[in-house]
């Protein structure tokens, strides 16, 4: 495939006597969606927390576009081109869906068109809420404010974790849509306990356990893998 876009090696992360990552290499090319899957626990999280500049490592090195961003700001990250959104979605929920949105351009350093900007809004179906209190919006809809307020950024790399996490069966549908057609112009990496999710959007899929990288590959193989069933899918939640 493309240029490589992420390049993490060695990546490990402690708290106190608990071990979260331990020693994690993974590429990510241009392009490419990436899906990161494994149990409650296992570390994904505090995997993106390391790479986005929420958490330090406490070893390992990151590479981002050809340049080194180990524990770089999150702010600074952004103005690269690295971003994500949040298993517990992160929004102003005193402010309006249009002063969130404004909050981000300000962040960007090549902020979208006014063109885009209206076509992103229709796209997320949120147009209609710019004047609504982010907080009193349902969850489906502050999720899609969130990739907004990222997407208005026009990163390289958006990392989401657990974009579909509570919500209904038809939002979930809804979102697998809306994330197929950003697929076809942005590189995704996506952590999800959906499988479905993984099944109809991700590449390649990195299976996490306890920390460790259980498996990586194609996700349909990977998904038939015996190991992955017996220790992550054998729950039922393939
Ligand atoms: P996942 O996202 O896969 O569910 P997490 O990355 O949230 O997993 O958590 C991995 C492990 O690290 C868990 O044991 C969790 O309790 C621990 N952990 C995560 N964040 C912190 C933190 N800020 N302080 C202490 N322990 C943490
Ligand atoms: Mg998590």
């Amino acid at each position: 495939m493309s240029e490589v876009l992420l390049d993490v090696r060695g990546l490990s992360k402690r708290f106190g006597g608990v071990v979260a990552l331990r020693s994690i290499d993974l590429t990510q090319y241009s392009g490419e969606t990436l899906g990161m899957i494994g149990p409650n626990g296992s570390g994904k999280t505090t995997f993106v927390n390391c790479i986005t500049g929420h958490l330090k490592p406490n070893s390992g090195s990151v590479g981002f576009s050809g340049r080194a961003i180990t524990a770089r700001k999150p702010f600074e990250l952004a103005r690269v081109g690295l971003t994500r959104t949040y298993q517990a979605v992160r929004i102003f929920g005193e402010l309006t869906v249009a002063e969130n949105i404004a909050i981000a351009m300000v962040d960007a350093v090549d902020p979208v068109s006014p063109e885009r900007y209206a076509e992103l809004a229709d796209w997320l179906r949120i147009a209609h809420r710019f004047q609504t209190q982010a907080g009193s919006l349902s969850l489906d809809e502050q999720r899609r404010l969130e990739l907004m307020m990222r997407l208005v950024q026009q990163p390289k790399l958006i990392m989401l974790d657990e974009p579909v996490g509570g919500l209904s069966s038809s939002e979930v549908r809804a979102m697998i849509a809306l994330l197929a057609e950003l697929k076809a112009h942005s590189t995704i990496f996506i952590i999800e306990h959906t499988m479905k999710v993984i099944r109809e959007l991700a590449d390649k899929v990195v299976v996490l356990l306890a920390g460790e990288k259980l498996a990586e590959g194609d996700p349909a193989e990977i998904l038939a893998d015996q190991r992955v069933i017996d220790r992550y899918l054998g729950g039922g939640d393939a």
